[in-house]
């Protein structure tokens, strides 16, 4: 098929859901993506966090058809020996005792959720403790449980009524969490470095606040990690960059390197609420991306990987802040979870850039994201600031 007909095909056989540029990629090599046309692009969105290391990664690409030839699936009613050393690797890498396997970072929002629901019932039988908190500017996906947590009125409002007894309070405010978080709360959800409301980091203070809060009220702490986890900020765990450690960490993004797959980790005290049978799934944790998930865990797990991560994280930040550009108001971010907060739309931007042959994202309407694969050289982080810089002056012209 040639583009035009695949962009055709698309508009009248796909559900329109998405937004998309009039782009069809067909190859990936490291921070590198190729069109139809074979014109090439410079990753700086990686595939939404996701491919943490690069696209068609050798040992990666090799692990995956090595284990499809051997098992891909045979449900979570017999044993597969990926998916216990995935776990192991996790637990003994995190604060963690346990892991539970899905397929999302919704569904490991939800898996979440429901553990803490449960808890509640069992730590406190004569009370209904069912009150979740969550904040302002947050994602936890678009599941009917997880965007019941997600602040965005546009993703909520059409589909309500949603899971009641979920409150928002303001993110990184002590006063608005103090006043919603009290014996009532059984979870209280939060992403250290939020992604899609805006790349906000949380204070220590603020974390800090909330491990308290629910330890006086018996709450659990859920740290969605989805797409600030593994890596990206410089630390293994975002959480370890505080000090402060939840009851209940979900993973996703870039766990397997691509393929589907989500995790909810958690202590054993937690997970000794669920009886066989309470909760579940289908295709989580088999054996084709376990084997895919261990690749990605310990290429991402070693000192040199983090720290080079936390360096050029620095070096892309200060790089960008050089660009002194007035449509630039903000650099922020944690490693290489950057967040450029425009004095104009994202939109027109990622245009720009994508014309140059530089893909990168937004996190709500006036905030560039950068969050390339964490394998990007010093080279590649240059290239992609001169194509922002330039796109960025043909936008000053422009307005
Ligand atoms: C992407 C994301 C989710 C949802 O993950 P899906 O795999 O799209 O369901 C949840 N939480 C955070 C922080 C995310 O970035």
């Amino acid at each position: 098929m040639n583009k035009a007909q695949i962009i055709a095909d698309e508009s009248k056989y796909v559900a329109q859901t998405y937004m998309r540029p009039d782009l069809v990629l067909v190859r990936g090599e490291g921070v590198y993506l190729y069109d139809s046309e074979g014109f090439r692009y410079l990753d700086l969105m990686g595939g939404i966090a996701v491919t943490a290391l690069g696209h068609s990664d050798p040992q990666w690409a090799e692990a995956v058809s090595d284990q499809a030839s051997l098992l891909t699936h045979v449900s979570n009613l017999f044993y597969t020996e990926p998916q216990i050393r995935l776990a192991r690797q996790l637990v003994e890498n995190s604060f963690a005792d346990r892991v539970f396997y899905c397929n999302s970072g919704s569904e490991a929002n939800e898996t979440a959720l429901k553990f803490a629901r449960k808890y509640a019932r069992e730590h406190s039988p004569d009370r209904v403790r069912t009150k979740i908190v969550a904040f302002t500017g947050s994602f936890h996906g678009r599941t009917m449980g997880a965007l019941s947590a997600t602040a965005r009125s546009k993703y909520r409002q059409p589909f309500e009524p949603l899971v009641p007894d979920v409150y928002f309070a303001a993110f990184n405010d002590q006063e608005s969490a103090t006043a919603l978080i009290d014996d009532e709360t059984c979870a209280v959800i939060v992403e250290p470095l939020q992604g899609e409301g805006g790349v906000n980091p949380a204070t220590q203070e603020f974390l800090g606040l909330l491990r308290s809060l629910c330890d006086r009220y018996n709450a659990l702490l859920i740290f969605d990690e989805v797409q600030c986890g593994l890596g990206r900020t410089g630390t293994l765990w975002a959480y370890e960059g505080y000090g402060v450690r939840p009851d209940i960490m979900t993973l996703a993004k870039p766990l397997a390197g691509g393929l589907p797959i989500g995790a909810a980790l958690m202590r054993e005290s937690v997970s000794q609420v669920m009886d066989p049978g309470d909760h579940g799934s289908t295709f989580a944790g088999g054996p084709l991306v376990c084997r895919a998930a261990e690749v990605v865990f310990e290429r991402i797990n070693r000192p040199e990987m983090l720290t080079a991560v936390g360096q050029k994280g620095e070096y892309l930040r200060m790089a960008i802040r050089q660009i002194n550009s007035p449509l630039v108001r903000e650099v922020r971010g944690r490693g290489l979870l950057i967040g450029v907060e425009l004095a104009c739309e994202a939109r027109p931007l990622l245009k720009a850039a994508r014309d140059r042959g530089l893909l990168v994202i937004s996190a709500g309407d006036n905030v560039v994201r950068l969050c390339p694969p964490l394998i990007i050289s010093y080279d590649q982080i240059d290239e992609a600031v001169s194509v922002l810089e330039e796109s960025m002056s043909a936008l000053e012209v422009a307005i």
